[in-house]
């Protein structure tokens, strides 16, 4: 009986990779970018801070050529995501919106620009503490995170 080849199994990182988060909050600051989200991440995101998905919008977001992002504001770190908070825990930077973040968040650093290479990989670990930390996340949870990373 023939058997289906495994597509993970070429891959430079079928080993797994090691990774923990340490909440520094680096990926959510530095150059601007994008934080996109969709309706219903936008809906999730409105119920966390009491408002209609427009006055939402209005507070939390801007028009993008791909769509609607989070804002940014400018400070001493960068271009912090609007929804870092540096104030609630002194020397940490927490998410406001964690349990709800848009699914872009959730799955970093498992993007597939960043798995397309072992020299993206280590690019991203200068940006990323967490990565080479903690135990080896394996291959079965990484690409069921790179398959789902939007678009
Ligand atoms: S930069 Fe890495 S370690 Fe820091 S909060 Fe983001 S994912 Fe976690």
């Amino acid at each position: 009986m023939a058997t289906m080849a495994d597509p993970n199994a070429n891959k430079w990182y079928a080993k797994g990779l090691r990774f923990e988060c340490t909440g520094c909050g680096d990926c959510c600051t530095g150059p601007p970018g994008y934080v996109h989200f969709n309706d219903d991440e936008a809906q999730a995101m409105a119920k966390v801070v009491g408002l209609t998905v427009d006055k939402f919008r209005k507070a939390y977001a801007r028009k993008t050529e791909f769509g609607w992002s989070l804002r940014e504001h400018k400070n001493a770190h960068g271009f912090d995501c609007v929804f870092l908070d540096r104030i609630t825990e002194p020397g940490k930077a927490l998410c406001k919106v964690y349990e709800h973040r848009p699914v872009q968040c959730q799955t970093f650093p498992w993007w597939p620009e960043i798995l397309s290479s072992e020299k993206a990989w280590k690019a991203t670990a200068r940006e990323c503490e967490g990565i080479g930390r903690g135990d080896f996340v394996p291959i079965e949870h990484i690409s069921i995170e790179r398959d789902r990373t939007p678009k």
